[in-house]
């Protein structure tokens, strides 16, 4: 269900967007990956980060403040109306973003590095290669390790992230040990799937 419509300056080039925030909603898909995916959250104020459609700049649009906005449904003013939207953050963007001043605190880094891990699977999950060279497969590596280190080793969903990370590097034994250790029950059947594929050694991202 849509909410507002916000209106924004970009920070680089001042053109206008708009952008619709939704209310929590129903509109991720029902299918659960191993990587337990969701998608970008675009309610008004959640960390997110985006790249301007005409200057390819990326912002996170909850730190920008908009110029304006307008209730759902409300007829927006002709000036407004055929502004475009920003899209949401690619491989690149997310690391030219991790490298740069505008990853400023944990919260940012893990933001960045989980959507650099869906990113990669999102290849897979549109049947295409996942890597597009070795360099390119050597910053994934240096992601996941990185990622895996900002996992709390406490917290049962990062326990399982933390199992799919190892899995994901071949360490099936690692993985096999994380996920022993789970025993909330919503991950059951997600759990026995992983724990198949890891005595299967497959350490590819697989859909339940
Ligand atoms: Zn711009």
């Amino acid at each position: 269900m849509p909410d507002k419509t916000y209106i924004y300056k970009c920070p680089s080039c001042n053109r206008l967007f708009k952008e619709i925030s939704l209310i929590s909603g129903n509109f991720s898909n029902n299918k659960t990956y191993s990587d337990l995916k969701k998608l970008p959250s675009m309610r008004f104020g959640a960390i997110c980060l985006m790249s301007c459609f005409h200057c390819n700049h990326s912002f996170w649009l909850n730190k920008l403040k908009p110029i304006n906005a307008f209730e759902p449904f409300d007829e927006l003013p002709l000036k407004y109306a055929n502004l475009a939207h920003p899209f949401f953050a690619d491989i690149d963007a997310y690391f030219n973003a991790l490298y740069s001043d505008l990853c400023e605190n944990l919260n940012e880094e893990f933001f960045i590095r989980i959507n650099i891990w869906w990113s990669y699977n999102d290849r897979l999950r549109a049947n295409r290669n996942m890597f597009i060279d070795d360099n390119d497969k050597l910053d994934w590596l240096n992601n996941t390790k990185k990622f895996i280190d900002l996992l709390n080793p406490n917290n049962s969903s990062h326990k399982m992230m933390r199992a799919e990370l190892h899995r994901n590097l071949g360490n099936f034994d690692k993985s096999l040990e994380i996920l022993n250790t789970i025993h909330l029950k919503k991950y059951d059947k997600l759990k026995k799937a992983m724990i198949n594929e890891c005595y299967n050694k497959n350490n590819l991202l697989f859909k339940l």
